[in-house]
């Protein structure tokens, strides 16, 4: 049976992810939340570089606009990784994506108010 947040394929019957020691009979609302965690982590992170990025070439309004996005969404991702059942080592990776998102996404949006303002 895979893994429902990492995707590891481990023998049938499994309770703990071999992997990721995901719980694999959880609820399906930590199971949301650990799924939504992974997306949202990695969504925040390449939102939060676009700001940067977008700031370091000079478009003001792209690392405001992005800059607020991400800072959302990592707070968003580090709420669900909370919520959900995601433990060890995927936990500390994600909880570390978001932070990349959150530290991105505040010196882009920064760079961009300092640019229109
Ligand atoms: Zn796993």
């Amino acid at each position: 049976m895979k893994c429902p947040a990492c995707g590891h394929d481990n023998p049938e019957g499994t309770l703990f992810c071999e992997e990721c020691d995901w719980r694999m009979d959880q609820t399906p609302k930590k199971l949301r939340m650990g799924i939504n965690s992974v997306y949202a982590a990695y969504i925040a992170a390449a939102v939060g570089i676009t700001s940067v990025v977008s700031a370091l070439i000079d478009v003001a309004w792209a690392a405001t606009v992005f800059g607020i996005a991400g800072t959302a969404i990592s707070g968003y991702a580090q709420t669900a990784v909370r919520l959900s059942h995601v433990k060890g080592k995927l936990r500390t990776t994600l909880v570390a994506i978001a932070g990349i998102g959150i530290v991105t996404s505040v010196v882009g949006m920064v760079y961009g108010l300092t640019m229109l303002f």
